[in-house]
């Protein structure tokens, strides 16, 4: 017996196909017989990092998951940036991706579950109507549905992406002088471009790289897709702490969309930016790192006593954080109050000092003991 397939989406069919085609094609065709000159390869890379990050930004970390508040000069800006885009309105983008979330890697309920298959998870979800009861559903998002310019993106999504992805390329080609060139490198490639990017998050980052804070689902951290994506690359820390404004929390990791959230603050036109408490993303890689150990030693004999040692130490190690983080907290508390300068409060910071001083120690032990027994 055969399944019958859901109805084929055309225009999306014919979207990306085209489009792929013109890039793949047609544009390396024009470069050898006409060329593009550095302005418009300059203008490609502003035209792409704009729907990139209006993406990243907006339609992902501020819209989706509420991870920070932006005003409305940014709102409109990444409105704009999302139409150019061609990923569907702010709404529907959203409502996808909070079920993503939230069933991530179910079949059923998924949209885009990368346990469907590289090519489903990546764009052969949007080629058939697979989930057509859910699309007009935007009941997980009646919080967007309050916010006037995601309504007017909603309503006018059509004329906006027909607006952007012609006039933009169009605009710049007239100021340039080659009118053709800016339609194919800035108008077709710029898409594709944005596009495929995207679409990796929902394939690549479900399959290639690490897991270091959980392994719940299959997303992945992977710094080469990080450096692709405008930061959203470390797609593992994602699934875990989704509310985080950040997806690369530490300075060095390739995060450009947390430093222009951050940016946005220092200039007031973004606030309440949210973080995951650093003792919960301590404690995730811990008990990632154990589980992996537990794994590893329960193929080799005679390991009772080493895994016995192993799991003393994580809790150990638990009991350190918890000392330290709770300190930590208690300490910034005085400190908002000024309070450090008071008698109490300096045997206070000592001990606090001495819990810091101790948790050291027992990161160093556990850091030796599992990198031994890897
Ligand atoms: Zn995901
Ligand atoms: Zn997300």
């Amino acid at each position: 017996m055969t399944t019958k397939k859901p109805p084929v989406i055309w225009l999306n069919v014919a979207i990306f196909t085209s489009t792929f085609l013109v890039a793949a094609v047609g544009a390396p065709l024009y470069a050898y017989y006409v060329g593009f000159d550095w302005s418009q390869v300059v203008m490609l890379i502003v035209a792409f990092s704009f729907c990139g990050m209006s993406i990243t930004a907006g339609y992902h970390r501020l819209w989706s998951h509420k991870a920070y508040e932006a005003n409305a000069v940014m709102r409109f800006i990444f409105a704009i940036g999302g139409a150019f885009a061609l990923q569907n309105s702010i709404l529907h983008w959203s409502s996808d991706h909070r079920v993503h979330h939230r069933h991530v890697d179910n079949n059923d309920k998924d949209p885009y579950s990368a346990k469907m298959g590289f090519f489903y998870s990546h764009i052969g979800w949007m080629l058939r109507e697979y989930q057509a009861s859910r699309y007009s559903d935007y009941s997980n998002c009646r919080d967007l549905q309050k916010d006037k310019i995601v309504m007017w993106q909603h309503k006018y999504y059509a004329p906006l992406a027909i607006a952007t992805n012609f006039g933009i390329p169009l605009v710049f080609g007239l100021i340039h002088g080659d009118v053709w060139g800016a339609l194919l490198l800035v108008g077709v490639v710029r898409l594709v471009l944005s596009h495929h990017t995207t679409f990796f998050i929902n394939s690549l980052a479900h399959v290639w790289g690490s897991q270091p804070y959980t392994d719940k689902n299959t997303a992945r951290d992977n710094g080469v897709l990080a450096f692709l994506t405008f930061g959203e690359g470390y797609h593992n820390y994602h699934h875990i702490f989704e509310n985080d404004y950040r997806n690369g929390i530490r300075w060095w990791q390739f995060d450009p969309t947390k430093w222009l959230i951050k940016s946005c603050e220092l200039c007031g036109f973004a606030k309440n930016l949210k973080t995951c408490p650093e003792d919960r993303i301590e404690k995730a890689q811990a008990k990632m790192v154990l589980k992996r150990m537990q794994t590893k030693l329960a193929d080799v004999p005679n390991s009772q006593a080493r895994l016995e040692r192993l799991e003393d130490e994580y809790n150990m190690l638990l009991v350190k954080m918890s000392d330290y983080y709770a300190a930590q907290k208690r300490m910034l508390e005085l400190k908002k109050k000024r309070l450090l300068k008071h008698y109490e409060s300096f045997e206070f910071l000592q001990q606090y000092n001495e819990m810091k001083r101790l948790l050291d120690e027992q990161r160093k032990t556990w850091k030796t003991l599992t990198a031994q027994y890897a």
